[in-house]
Parts: structure tokens; C-alpha cells; sequence
């Protein structure tokens, strides 16, 4: 069989998921398939047709977990409305999350129609692609089918199933559900968690410290790539908040071009919460409450609040050692500090608004583009100024992307396809993805981004 399932979030408290079944569909069609992936969790591409991949073919019952969060702030209690985890498929001693989103109603579903569309699915598949390929920790796709329903959005489309893959989907908000629903069950389900993502800790003594402690520094690397190539993720709410720091929930999620620590797309986020340069003021928020949710552990004497303040008050420090070693590799410089140096490129940036990711690589080999923002003094001389401490080809090559999914090319990939059905710029769109460090579309339209007004109306959105 395709799948190799050994499903172990169905051992825990029957208050944590729900069983659920995927909607009936005729004529589901495979419009993209991830062989890199297949090949990496050991699948079999020819095993792997339609009816499995949009879960009409079941091997067994799949189940929605049950979740709770801080939506923009908010605390309220969710579960997953559109998505169900077909299995845990075992690979190499590896377990992964086999999950299908879009394909329909559960029992925490709200008022949702369980659905999603194809533009989104494909967005999502692309995002994670790229992201994969950026060395970031991430959600992968394993395929996008598409259904034979008309979803309505803000235009009708044709519904999609994506194929999700995850170490786990347990997030901060899986905690916080089972902090306020079934309190008596954190231990228990902390334990479990543990097992699955942090099994080291179990020979400390101090394993439910050190667990905070790891799942704080798995999110800050996890952000610190993010700030790395330019990501805002658009909606860090705590349900979106991996427990194992894998980057999910591809939805109104862009990459920055013009530097701008307020970029923000998503139509929602007025007031630019979740903006590129809040990201690591929300992760701290987020932590905070993750923290909260670990409270019943000092009820029952497993844990005091102190050990978690201690961790939390480490916060600035170790975010900022993390985003510094970050950026002085993204400027090609082998030793410590240079703190004051990295300010300084942060400061021109902040000016100039230049685009981020061409900033490095013209400081990298200068002359690769033609913006006078490039050829002002400020530039040189701050490029005179690294090059006497840095600039190293090869360091500067590993942390920085030739190429990122251009807001721009990424929908005109999409509308062609809603247009006419075509796949070609979204699959041309992958192909450089799949190398984003290796230049060999060097001036091709990939690198440039879009004009200024397009960045300016860009929007994205959540729930399509
Ligand atoms: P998100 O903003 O994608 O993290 O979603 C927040 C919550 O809304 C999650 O519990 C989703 O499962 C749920 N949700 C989003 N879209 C739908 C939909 N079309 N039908 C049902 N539930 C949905
Ligand atoms: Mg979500």
C-alpha cells in the first residue's frame, strides 16, 4: 500500500480529535505531485493515485484534531474545520502526518464549508516548495488534487484537496485546548509530545523546563530564517504556532521585495500585527502564552512558573545571538560581533526601501542589477566598509537566496491557470525554486521585483 500508517495521536484522549470523513468527490484530478518528497518518506509515485490522494480510498478512519488559539489576540476555541489527518505514515523510523485540507466538513467546522480553493492550494503548495528548498523547517505538499465543486470565495473557482505533510500538526494552540478543555490530561499529553519531537530531553531531570526551552528555540530559529529571506507569514496566531518549529498554514503569507519592517499583505491585519519587522515582538507574545498553557504542570508540582520566566526573560538575548549569527552570514562574515555594522545595512535598508534580497547579492558581486540605489555613495561606502570584514563568497551564497516567489510572478501563475487551465508558469515557477541559491537564471524576470505600486496594493488573504 501507499501509506504506512502507525497512528498514534488516536491513543490520546478521545477529547483531542474527532473522526472524520473526507467528502465524497468524482473525477478528483492530480495537478501536481511532489516526487522530491515521495522520494524523501518513501513512497512510491505509482502507487499514489487520486482516489488515495484526495482520501477516497481510506486505509483507515482519519481524524481532525481538536485545537484552541489567540486569533489576532482573541482566545477561542477551534479544532481543525477543513482539514483531517489521514495517518501517521512511518518512514526510516520517521513519523509523519499525512493530512488532507479542503476536504470538507468536521466537527469543528463552525460555520465553514470545509472546502478550499484551487489558487489557494496551489499558493500554498508553491510557498512550501520554496521554503523547503530555502533550508527553512516547514510544512511539505505532497499534492494538489483537484475536486469537480464550485467553491465560492472572491470569485468561484474549482475546490482542491492539498496533501499536507508534517512532523506533527501539534501547535502552541493544541497546549492551550488541552490547558482549558481537559486540564488533567496536559500532563499526560506533554509527555507524548515530548516523545514525539523531543525525545532527548527525557534524560534531563528538568524535562518539562527544558521542553519550553526547546520549543522556544526551535520557533526562534524557525523566525530568524523567516527574517532571513524576507518571509511574513501573515497570520501567527497561536494555533498556527508549530510545536516542533516547522513553518505551516501557508495563507495570506508574502515575501517582502522593498524593505519595509511594516510590510504586510493580508487583508485582515489593518493594524499590521503581524507585519515583517512584529514577527519576533508576536513569537514572544505567543511564547508567552504557550507558557500559560503549561500553568496545570505547576498545579501538580512538575514545573514552577519561575523556570518558565527564566526561560522567557533569555528571550531577547538568544533571539538576538540567533539573528546576528543570521545576518553576519548573510554578509559574508566569519567571526563574531560586527553587531554595530549589521545596524548600519539594517539602517540603509530602512531608508532606501530597497529590494532585500538583490541588496545582498549586489553586495555580494557588484553590478549584478541596474538600480541607482546601488550606486549611491551611502551603498558603496557601506560596501567598502564590509568588504574590509566580510563579504565571503561562499558564506554569503549559503544564506542568501538568488531567488524567492516573487509576490508579482506567483499570481500571474495562478490567473493563468484560473484563465486557461495552464500549469506551464507555475511549473517554470517551481523549477527555479527548486535551486533558489544557484543563479542560472541570472537576469531572467525571476530576480526582479515587481514595480513599486504593485507591492503597494498587494493582498492577501486567509481562509480561501
Ligand atoms: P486559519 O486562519 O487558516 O488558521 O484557520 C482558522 C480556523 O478556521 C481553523 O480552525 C480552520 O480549520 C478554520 N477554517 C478556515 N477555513 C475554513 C472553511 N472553509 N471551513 C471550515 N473551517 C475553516
Ligand atoms: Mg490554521
Amino acid at each position: 500500500m501507499a501509506f504506512s500508517f502507525d497512528t498514534t495521536y488516536k491513543n490520546l484522549d478521545p477529547n483531542l480529535y474527532s473522526r472524520a470523513t473526507p467528502k465524497r468527490i468524482t473525477n478528483p484530478d492530480i495537478l501536481v505531485l511532489n516526487d522530491g518528497l515521495c522520494a524523501d518518506i518513501g513512497l512510491d509515485t505509482a502507487e499514489l493515485d487520486a482516489d488515495i490522494l484526495a482520501g477516497q480510498d481510506l486505509l483507515e478512519e482519519p481524524i481532525a484534531q481538536a485545537y484552541a488559539g489567540h486569533q489576532y489576540g482573541s482566545f477561542t476555541v477551534l479544532g481543525d474545520g477543513r482539514a483531517m489527518i489521514l495517518g501517521e505514515h512511518m518512514h526510516d523510523g520517521e513519523r509523519y502526518d499525512i493530512q488532507l485540507k479542503g476536504s470538507g466538513r468536521t466537527p469543528y467546522s463552525r460555520r465553514g464549508d470545509g472546502n478550499a480553493t484551487v489558487s489557494s492550494m496551489l499558493r500554498e503548495y508553491l510557498y512550501s516548495y520554496a521554503m523547503q528548498n530555502l533550508n527553512i523547517k516547514t510544512s511539505r505538499s505532497l499534492a494538489v488534487v483537484r475536486t469537480d465543486e464550485a467553491v465560492a470565495r472572491r470569485r468561484v473557482e474549482p475546490g482542491a484537496i492539498l496533501v499536507r505533510v508534517m512532523n506533527s500538526h501539534i501547535r502552541y494552540g493544541t497546549f492551550q485546548y488541552v490547558a482549558s478543555q481537559v486540564p488533567d490530561e496536559l500532563q499526560r499529553f506533554t509527555d507524548y509530545v515530548i516523545d514525539r519531537h523531543y525525545p532527548r530531553l527525557h534524560a534531563k531531570d528538568c524535562t518539562y523546563s527544558e521542553f519550553f526551552d526547546a520549543v522556544m528555540q526551535s520557533s526562534i530559529e524557525m523566525v530568524v530564517d523567516w527574517l532571513r529571506v524576507g518571509f511574513i507569514h501573515g497570520v501567527m496566531n497561536t494555533d498556527n504556532m508549530s510545536i516542533d518549529g516547522e513553518t505551516f498554514d501557508y495563507g495570506p503569507c508574502a515575501f517582502m521585495n522593498y524593505y519595509d519592517e511594516k510590510a504586510v499583505f493580508s487583508s485582515i491585519d489593518k493594524h499590521g500585527r503581524y507585519a515583517f519587522g512584529n514577527q519576533r515582538r508576536i513569537l514572544r507574545w505567543n511564547l508567552e502564552r504557550f507558557a500559560e498553557a503549561l500553568q496545570p504542570l505547576c498545579a501538580q508540582s512538575v514545573l514552577t512558573y519561575n523556570e518558565l520566566k527564566v526561560t522567557l526573560d533569555e528571550f531577547e538575548d538568544r533571539f538576538d545571538a540567533q539573528y546576528y549569527t543570521m545576518m553576519r552570514k548573510k554578509l559574508g562574515i566569519d567571526a563574531g560581533g560586527e553587531e554595530e555594522l549589521v545596524d548600519e545595512l539594517l539602517a540603509w535598508l530602512r531608508i532606501s526601501n530597497a529590494d532585500y534580497t538583490n541588496t545582498f547579492l549586489e553586495l555580494e558581486t557588484p553590478g549584478t542589477f541596474d538600480d541607482p540605489l546601488f550606486a549611491t555613495a551611502e551603498f558603496e561606502q557601506l560596501r567598502d566598509k564590509l568588504t574590509a570584514v566580510g563579504l565571503d563568497e561562499e558564506l554569503m551564497q549559503e544564506a542568501n537566496p538568488r531567488y524567492i516567489p516573487r509576490n508579482y510572478l506567483v499570481e500571474d501563475a495562478l490567473k493563468q491557470y484560473l484563465d486557461t487551465g495552464n500549469l506551464s508558469r507555475f511549473t517554470e515557477l517551481l523549477a527555479v525554486l527548486e535551486n533558489p541559491y544557484t543563479s542560472k537564471h541570472q537576469d531572467s524576470q525571476f530576480q526582479q521585483p515587481p514595480p513599486r505600486e504593485f507591492d503597494a496594493e498587494y493582498t492577501t488573504y486567509c481562509n480561501t
